[in-house]
């Protein structure tokens, strides 16, 4: 079950980072934000510069997602989904509902 939300919320962010990011070909899972072209008029390239700038934004909130949610796919083939990336101790079922990619429990992810 949180599998599959999981894999679901995967192919969402593949799908939202390709609007606004293309894959480097050099790091894997590394992606780099595209610049929008929208004209050549002095406003058009003034909102290009904007746009590009919340899509540097946007693309590394994504990316870290896609991070997380890879490596809860991949600590759930290993068997080891579900423990705290911390304090070793199991992340409650509770969060895990919630945030199926959290890496850490709750007592932790307060602790910062
Ligand atoms: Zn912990």
């Amino acid at each position: 079950m949180l599998r599959k939300g999981l894999e679901q919320d995967k192919k969402e962010i593949e799908k939202e980072l390709k609007t606004i990011a293309v894959k480097d070909k050099k790091v894997k899972g590394d992606y780099d934000a595209k610049f929008p072209s929208f004209g050549t008029k002095p406003d058009e390239n003034a909102m290009e510069v904007t746009e590009y700038h919340d899509r540097l934004a946007l693309h590394s909130t994504l990316e870290v997602d896609l991070l997380n949610i890879n490596n809860a796919l991949a600590k759930m083939k290993a068997g080891t989904y579900g423990v705290c990336e911390k304090c070793a101790r199991p992340i409650s079922p509770k969060r895990l509902q919630a945030f199926p990619r959290a890496s850490i429990c709750l007592k932790c992810a307060q602790k910062k």
